[in-house]
């Protein structure tokens, strides 16, 4: 109080600095400015972004937990906020729409011109704002032990087989080995005295390529065409697309399996092969943009970061044309197994679905794809799990759907 007292002024300024650097945590703000989290305990998207955002209950001294709070805690405690690539509204939305599922599950959407992450979505969840300092430990307790998992980031560090969704890149694969040729479906498949079945147990008769074979998204036509195609050809391919590497996300994550053993197991995405929601997502973002993989972000106003081209791979144009025509057929030709996740009225979607069981009542149910189709502003993984048989075509395109109608209303509003 002395100096306040001789140099007046100047006391007051350092009384301000030293108030404010030890009480106002930086704020985390999401593309247009609007906030994630106060910098003062509050998160005003709670749950819809609790795994991404994380938590940092208040008081001198304390850190970030999980998501950007931990990942930034340094930045943040200097009192500077950190700008997101998110839509809250977008975000909020998509929480909403696997909120109302009531399913387990995941959604993430990109941006496949750079990587940056739109909406980044797991479910169950739990409210930020809620977490107090005083009791942290007996909470977080009751919500790991809480069996749906709230705590759990699913759509980062949650790995599951891609199931169908992989058939793009086993057709890649089959189509850079020359392998991609006409196949006939009866329903079932013996290899080595083993019997494979499709999911169509009538079978679907001949299949010309790889282009029909995704619409039909038919077994029997990778069990046959990938006969003789060793399964380090499926091992490059999904290297190539980021799965089992970082997918350049700021926040932790999980890297996932890569395809081995059994080539028929491998070729329809089951066997070791395991990847995350996010991983999926940024893989069509590559097919969506004609075969460039960005590192996927959430910090805004980053130069887009080129991984690689697929070309440079020795993937040619002609089979991701045939891959992407396979995609749109997928959702628009009225046998297609994604016809669920077509905008009435809206973009051109074009996508995959898969269905994996992941063990005897645990399943998997996933639509991944982009759109539009032209001039794709966004790529998307959705993903539901339950304990009953479920199918990536029912359960989770018409959510894929939804989502990408409220991307593409945002966009119209508020890009
Ligand atoms: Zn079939």
């Amino acid at each position: 109080m002395k100096s306040f007292i001789t140099f007046g002024s100047l006391a007051i300024a350092v009384m301000m600095c030293s108030h404010s650097a030890a009480a106002d945590r930086g704020k985390i703000l999401d593309r247009h400015g609007a906030p994630l989290a106060t910098g003062n305990g509050g998160y005003p998207a709670a749950n819809a972004a609790a795994h991404l955002i994380g938590y940092c209950p208040g008081g001198e001294g304390q850190h970030g937990h999980g998501g950007i709070e931990e990942a930034f805690d340094a930045v943040l405690a200097r009192g500077e906020s950190v700008q997101l690539t998110i839509n809250r509204q977008l975000q909020t939305s998509t929480y909403k729409i696997l909120q109302e599922s009531g399913k387990r599950g995941a959604a993430v959407v990109i941006d496949p011109e750079n990587g940056e992450i739109l909406a980044l979505v797991s479910y169950p969840s739990y409210d930020p704002d809620k977490l107090t300092k005083e009791d942290l430990k007996e909470q977080l307790a009751a919500l790991s032990e809480s069996p749906n998992s709230p705590l759990l980031a699913r759509a980062t560090e949650g790995t599951y087989p891609p199931a169908s969704t992989f058939k793009v890149f086993s057709s890649l694969a089959l189509a850079r080995a020359s392998k991609a040729g006409a196949q006939i479906c009866s329903g079932t498949t013996e290899i080595d005295g083993k019997n494979y079945r499709c999911w169509k147990s009538s079978g679907h008769g001949e299949l010309s390529g790889i282009g029909a074979a995704l619409r039909n998204s038919c077994n029997c036509y990778y069990f046959l065409a990938a006969v003789d195609l060793p399964v380090s050809a499926l091992v490059d391919v999904a290297r190539t697309f980021g799965y089992s590497s970082p997918s350049g996300i700021e926040i932790k994550e999980s890297i996932g399996a890569l395809p081995s053993g059994n080539i028929q197991n491998a070729a329809i995405g089951h066997g070791t092969t395991k990847v995350t929601p996010l991983q999926i997502a940024n893989a069509y973002a590559a097919i969506a943009n004609g075969g460039a993989l960005y590192k996927a972000h959430l910090i805004a106003n980053k130069e887009p970061e080129k991984i690689r081209t697929i070309a440079d791979e020795g993937f040619e144009a002609a089979h991701l044309e045939k891959v992407r025509a396979g995609l749109i057929e997928v959702v628009e030709h009225p046998e297609g197994t994604g016809r669920r996740a077509k905008l009435e009225g809206g973009m051109r979607t074009a996508g995959k679905t898969g269905t994996a069981v992941i063990s005897d009542n645990h399943y998997a149910a996933l639509f991944a794809g982009y759109a539009p189709v032209d001039e794709p502003r966004f790529a998307i993984c959705v993903l539901q799990e339950g304990e009953t048989s479920m199918s990536g075509g029912q359960t989770s395109a018409p959510l894929a759907a939804r989502i990408l109608a409220k991307a593409d209303a945002l966009r119209k509003t508020d890009p």
